[in-house]
Parts: structure tokens; sequence; C-alpha cells
């Protein structure tokens, strides 16, 4: 058994719903277990109509759910033509549900709205792809993964009960092989025990891929993306990048954990635990080699990888009464902090201050200065780049810094970290 995750890029029109159905088609010696994302940027858009939905505005709720309901309508009339009435039928069923969520939903915390909202993506892009597969005569069952992904109520970030779920999959995803080789289901959600749905995070149907590989024992998981594999760099701010051929589990955690937006981070840990490997694979070149993440770590170290991080901001906490940094202070500050939801990208302290260095899109300098200010006297600096380069080498940190001024710079064995302007 496979599993293959295709993301919101490779069903984001009618051309790429076939596309990702061809790929299905070369493999039917498998059984696959097929993940699917929302179509295009239709997170991003629910995303409004749940923030709508919650502020009573219900102008901007309607007339977003409107466009989204003619985004999918569109791809169902280029993919089914005259054969279209069955899917129109289904999918004006899931809108009537959704609309009738302004007058009905409790609106209880915006992070149980935002669920139940947003997930309706997922269910409309798979009703859409799992019925193109059966037009097309890939013959596949449609499986609402709210049936077999089970999650703690941590709305927006559901925490998988893993025992419950690995019964659910047993019970309910697997029989469903003895009818079809396909199953297509959703990324990305979940549901409580109570029966609500949640969600593991945004970009978390990775993560889906790898909870069923992980609960299945599946041979292999491939996420189908637009890049030929894994890349060394962001493409967008390198022109020079090259593809990972072969990647221990190891490297790609510390990847994603640095930044790259590859994988999601959580994705690795399930299919190392069973050895699976993942594959990264360009859905435009399916014939291409892409990239194997993998438990041998003997290849990670042959190409250097640039990590990016811009907007950031470095603080400095420096004791009031002039007393050395300790670990009380160390206490206090990151009591603080956390209860700020400050995410720390690094950190780093001399004998009378504390530094830390985090996104300016996510923290405001100025609350963070002010709930430290009593005992603290606070200095920053903005508009700072956090480059992160493993496998690094003089050459490779004279690239990144040509003539920046550097702030900080941290160096383990394989890893060079520099705050620079
Ligand atoms: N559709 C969700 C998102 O855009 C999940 C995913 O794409 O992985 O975040
Ligand atoms: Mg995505």
């Amino acid at each position: 058994m496979k599993v293959f995750k295709f993301g919101g890029a490779s069903v984001k029109d009618a051309n790429a719903v076939e596309n990702a159905r061809k790929i299905v088609s070369l493999y039917p010696q498998d059984k696959i277990v097929v993940v699917v994302s929302a179509m295009g940027k239709t997170t991003n858009q629910l995303e409004e109509v749940a923030y709508a939905l919650w502020n009573k505005d219900e102008k901007t709720f309607y007339v977003n759910l409107e466009q989204i309901q003619n985004f999918h309508l569109s791809i169902v009339d280029q993919l089914f033509g005259d054969l279209k009435q069955e899917i129109v039928n289904v999918l004006d069923d899931q809108f009537t549900f959704l609309k009738q969520h302004f007058e009905k939903l409790e609106l209880k915390n915006f992070d149980f709205v935002y669920d139940q909202i947003v997930s309706c993506g997922e269910v409309l892009s798979t009703l859409i792809v799992e019925r193109y597969f059966r037009l097309k005569g890939c013959e596949s069952s449609w499986l609402d993964c709210r049936k077999i992904i089970l999650t703690t109520p941590n709305f927006r970030e559901g925490k998988v009960l893993w025992n419950e779920t690995q019964n659910l999959v047993q019970s309910t995803l697997l029989p469903l092989f003895q009818k079809h080789a396909v199953v297509v289901t959703q990324g990305f959600i979940g549901n409580t025990s109570d029966g609500d749905t949640t969600t593991l995070g945004r970009e978390g149907s990775d993560y889906t891929a790898a909870i069923l590989a992980f609960c299945i024992n599946a041979e292999s998981v491939t996420i189908w993306k637009d890049v030929d594999g894994m890349l060394n760099a962001d493409p967008r701010l390198f022109a020079d990048t090259i593809k990972l051929d072969k990647i221990s589990y190891k490297e790609a955690i510390e990847l994603a954990y640095y930044g790259a937006s590859v994988i999601h981070p959580k994705t690795v840990k399930p299919l190392q635990n069973k050895n699976i490997p993942l594959f990264v694979k360009s859905f435009i070149h399916p014939e291409k080699d892409g990239t194997i993440i993998q438990e041998d770590t003997a290849f990670d170290a042959f190409v250097p990888s640039f990590i990016i991080k811009k907007d950031q901001v470095l603080m400095s906490f420096l004791p009031i009464d002039f007393s050395f940094i300790d670990e009380e202070n160390f206490v206090d500050i990151f009591q603080k902090l956390t209860d700020l939801g400050v995410k720390v990208n690094l950190m780093q302290n001399t004998a009378l201050s504390f530094s830390i260095v985090f996104d300016r899109a996510k923290s405001d300098p100025v609350s963070i200065a002010h709930a430290l200010k009593e005992n603290y006297k606070v200095k920053y600096n903005e508009s700072l780049t956090l480059a992160t380069i493993r496998h690094y080498n003089a050459e490779t940190i004279a690239k990144i810094t040509g003539l920046k001024e550097v702030f900080v710079e941290q160096r383990t064995r394989q890893t060079v970290r520099i705050v620079m302007k």
C-alpha cells in the first residue's frame, strides 16, 4: 500500500485534477490512499468566511461562499461536462449546509468556528476528485477522514489520538481496499470524540498522509509538488538551487525546524518511527526521481542548504539591577514569552543580557517589551534576516553575508545561523 498526497496546487483547476488522475493511473498494481488538500487557494478564502461568520458580517460571509461555490462549479463544468448533474447536487448540499452555519452554528469560540468552516475545502475537493476518478474508470472509494482520524478538541491544532485512530483505520479504511484499489480522502481534518470537526494546523495534509501511512504500515508516502523535489534553498530567493536527491529523516526535520517550507514539520516522525520512505516528487514530471527521505544519513552533507527568514526582530533583555542572567531570569522571561505566545527562532545570552529572535509578523515587539519592562531594560532591532546554513563552509557563509552587518552568529558542526541586516 502506498499513500499519495496532492496539495492545493496539484488540484487547483480542471487540468491539474486530470493530471493527478494520470499520476494515480501510472500505478495500476498498487493499493493507494490518495490524500487531497483543498483546491488552489480555497483554504485562505474559507478563512475569510470563518472571520465573517465570527463577526456576524452577513454580506462578506455569503459573497465569499458564493465565490468559492462558483470556483468549484467551474472546475466541475470542465471535468464532467454533460455528466455533471450528480456532483453538482452533491456540492449544492455541501453549500446549503455551510450557509446554514450563519444562522445555526454556535459561536462558542473562534477556533471551533474556524474548523467547522475551513474543513469544508477538503471535503469539496475530494468529492470532486473521487467522482472524477470514477468517471474516468479508476475504481475508487471516497472516505470521510473524520471517521478515522480522532483528535483532541484543540481546534486549529488537533492532537492525534493514535490508538483510537489506529483502530478506526483498521476497521474503516482497510476494508475499502477489498472493493477498490484507490481510496480518496481529505488531508488536514479530523474529528473529536464528540463529533466536532478539527483541523491539524495549516498545511497539515502532509501530516495526514504520514498518519495514515503509519496506521496502515504503508510501503511509502509520496508528496506530489510543483517542484522537482526538496531543493537546497527557496527558488524565489536563490537563482541556483540544487535538488536534494536523498536525505535522512533527521536532516528533513532539521530543515523543516529552521523554516524550510517544503514539508509540514510533523510529517517526518510517524514515518521515521516505522521506517517508511517519503518521496517528494514533481507532479509536472512524475517520471523524475524527486527526493527520497529515509533513515540513511550518509548523503546529508553533500549539498549545503540555505533557509532564509526575513522580517525578524532581535530583542535583548538586560536585568535592571545589573545582576547576571541566570536560571531564574530564564524562567521569568520564558514564562512571559509563553503567555504572549511568542515563538523564538533563536536565542543567545551574555553575562548581562539575554536575546531572542522572532518573526515580526507573528509577535509585536512593543507588547513584549511592555510585558518585561518591570525587571529588564529591553532593546530591539527590526527588519533583520535570519539565515541558516546546513553543512556550511567559509564560502557559503561569505555568499550569504556579503557586506551585510552581522548581529549574531551561532555555529555547531553542521549548522551556522546568522542574524544580519
Ligand atoms: N488546505 C490546508 C491548507 O491550505 C491544508 C493543506 O493544504 O495541507 O493549509
Ligand atoms: Mg497546501
